[in-house]
């Protein structure tokens, strides 16, 4: 599978709602709109504090989560672990109803995407991380007191590493591992996904360690 290339000129912080840069992903799009016309369905924006400390980085929407509501981790089971985490650790206000209405503000973090189409079967190609990489890139560079990086599972740490232009045998991915990426502290977690916790990869506790020690970091 080919995409279409761009340069950095291109690159905002915000795809374009119809991005054409990714052909099969576009071409997925076109299919959920018709299925589904009253869901997001379009690249889903980052949600929160630009002026942050924090970002953290998943994968890409979920099909029934972020793309159906058009907000990161809000609608499925991995926006339950992280809100509800997110909110333990003062990373977040309000109350998390798994809707983008709800009236759930975040501070000093900002969530964002690897990835930020929905990809068939929740797999994104190894040509379109690179293709949407540049969007993160510029993510990063419009949070001036950016910090502290947590990477939600292997692609979002291999992401955040190609991004900030490190080489991955700096930087191995593990579970709670913890490097230095430039001016940046880069924290691992293995993804928050049902099958993750449904299968005992990560429980709750192992996930809360992780934010227990970026806010331990940051204060
Ligand atoms: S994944 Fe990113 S680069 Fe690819 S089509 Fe979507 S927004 Fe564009």
């Amino acid at each position: 599978m080919t995409t279409t290339s761009t340069s950095k000129a291109d690159i905002s912080s915000q795809p374009d709602r119809n991005c054409p840069l990714c052909p099969r992903l576009a071409e997925f799009r076109d299919e959920t709109r018709a299925q589904h016309a009253g869901w997001f369905n379009a690249p889903v924006p980052s949600f929160g504090d630009t002026g942050g400390r924090l970002l953290i980085v998943g994968l890409a929407p979920g099909m029934q989560g972020a793309n159906r509501t058009g907000r990161p981790f809000t609608g499925d089971y991995a926006g339950d672990l992280l809100y509800a985490t997110l909110l333990e650790y003062g990373f977040a206000e309000g109350r998390y109803e798994a809707r983008p209405d709800d009236g759930l503000t975040l501070k000093d973090c900002l969530i964002s995407n690897a990835v930020r189409c929905v990809p068939p079967q929740n797999k994104p190609l190894p040509a379109e991380i690179n293709t949407c990489r540049p969007f993160l890139a510029a993510t990063i560079e419009l949070m001036p007191r950016l910090r502290a990086i947590v990477a939600l599972g292997r692609i979002a740490h291999d992401t955040v590493l190609k991004t900030l232009k490190l080489r991955g045998a700096e930087a191995p991915f593990a579970h709670g591992a913890l490097h230095q990426a430039g001016r940046y502290r880069l924290y691992d977690s293995y993804h928050c996904s049902r099958y993750n916790t449904n299968t005992g990869v990560l429980t709750p506790k192992m996930f809360r360690s992780v934010f227990a020690k970026v806010k331990a970091d940051l204060d």
